[in-house]
């Protein structure tokens, strides 16, 4: 860990109410707390370590006052109160669209898209970067990074620049071409690493360790990092009018938004702000990159990691850090965790397309693909209210379809040639 930013890793060296109502960084295996800091592993036991808090109390009308972006639920994440105050891209409260149409064709009564590609980078990361950007400020961090499978490294990138702070962004060198424009673009610094993201996130922790000053988003500041994911449920819950869904279909690489999504819906029914029911949580992985789903389906606890090889890249981790957790929210909600080939993920995009006008990326034709799996395979009930998250943006991975859709004729500037189509 960066000895720079470890300097003011004492709560005294910080200034007060830096991190909100947060209390302190507490084990998630064995509840030991640290002080607020970067720290992401636990002295004891090497678990992961998650922020907790003293909440006070926060009603819904505080909450819709707010600003029209995640800090309304400011008081709920880990920064300060004045976090408006700090440059920042201003991500969330995307649209929840009620998608009548792929429920028809799904056989769903009740469904709901909830649609992260609209964010400032167009995926669901401009959100945890947007705390750990508050958390690499607070420390005194000097520079901001992330190892990526894309859509981290362009979230970064901007945030970085609207923050005036270095940004250094490491992908995996095979990557979509499109993703390495949406970060090179607010960066001069992206590097690209021959190998797969596992090799890229460890060579992220060597450097987190040889270099002073570095916050590295998803890795020595994860835990204020991945309070950000909260806000997709707390948003899903509002926009549903202070409810909780009956079941929720979201995509796994690491595995921390759907853990965080789940502990959101937990925090607001400990506030009194959604009332205590039943749901069910579902996670989808693509077939090539399927540690969880596998374990899943194995009925065992541990996952054995995988060597990924799928066009879904942004959910490409072979070696899921939050994967047990993952496993244990599904089974005890008793949701499940499932996977679909490749073609299927094509499937998947051109569905929500053709039915809802939504260009997602491969990961969330994953997820769309699995929810259509789901029902096929009658492990989601129809007949329940269900949310299904999309947490990319097409346009950063044409490929996937380009070679599916198309112009249906190319024709000569002339009537009779347009009638020939039988368009
Ligand atoms: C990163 C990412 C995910 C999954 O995130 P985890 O929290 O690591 O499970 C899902 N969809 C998209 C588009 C992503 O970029
Ligand atoms: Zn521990």
């Amino acid at each position: 860990m960066s000895t720079a930013v470890a300097e003011t890793s004492t709560t005294t060296g910080l200034r007060e109410g830096a991190f909100g109502n947060a209390r302190a960084l507490a084990c998630r295996e064995c509840s030991h707390q640290v002080a607020l800091g970067p720290h992401y592993a636990c002295p004891e036991c090497f678990g992961p370590l998650e922020v907790a808090y003293d909440f006070p109390a926060v009603t819904r009308e505080e909450i819709a006052a707010g600003p029209r972006n995640i800090w309304r639920y400011k008081a709920l994440l880990p920064v300060p109160t004045d976090i408006e105050q700090s440059p920042n891209t201003e991500p969330g409260f995307t649209r929840l669209l009620k998608a009548d149409n792929l429920g028809r064709t799904l056989g769903i009564d009740n469904l709901w898209v909830k649609d992260d590609s609209t964010n400032p980078t167009n995926s669901f990361k401009d959100r945890v970067v947007a705390c750990a950007l508050s958390a690499a400020r607070e420390l005194g961090a000097t520079v901001f990074a992330c190892p990526s499978t894309g859509n981290l490294a362009n979230a970064v990138a901007a945030a970085g620049a609207r923050a005036g702070i270095k940004t250094v962004v490491f992908i995996p060198s095979n990557l979509e071409q499109p993703k390495q424009v949406n970060s090179a673009v607010y960066t001069e610094n992206l590097v690209a690493v021959d190998g797969n993201y596992d090799d890229v996130n460890r060579l992220a922790s060597e450097i987190a360790g040889e270099e002073e000053g570095w916050a590295f988003v998803n890795v020595n500041v994860r835990p204020f990092y991945a309070e950000g994911s909260k806000t997709l449920g707390f948003e899903i819950a509002e926009q549903l009018g202070w409810r909780l869904p009956d079941q929720i279909v979201i995509p796994v690489a690491s595995g921390s938004q759907l853990t965080k999504v789940d502990k959101a819906f937990q925090e607001l029914i400990e506030l009194g702000l959604v009332e205590d029911k039943p749901y069910k949580v579902y996670g989808a992985q693509a077939t090539g990159c399927s540690p969880v789903s596998v374990a899943f389906k194995d009925g065992v606890d541990a996952i054995r990691p995988v060597r990924p090889d799928t066009i879904a890249k942004s959910l490409a981790i072979g070696n899921p850090a939050d994967g047990i957790y993952v496993l244990d929210i599904c089974r005890r909600t008793g949701g499940a965790v499932e996977d679909i080939t490749d073609d299927e993920v094509r499937e998947g995009i051109l569905l929500l397309a053709r039915t809802e006008g939504i260009f997602t990326e491969t990961a969330g034709g994953t997820t769309v693909g699995v929810l259509k799996k789901l029902v096929e395979t009658g492990q989601l009930d129809p007949a329940l209210e269900t949310v299904v998250i999309n947490t990319g943006m097409g346009l950063k991975t044409l490929d996937a379809v380009s070679g599916r859709v198309g112009p249906a004729a190319t024709i000569a500037p002339s009537y009779d040639a347009f009638a020939a189509t039988g368009i």
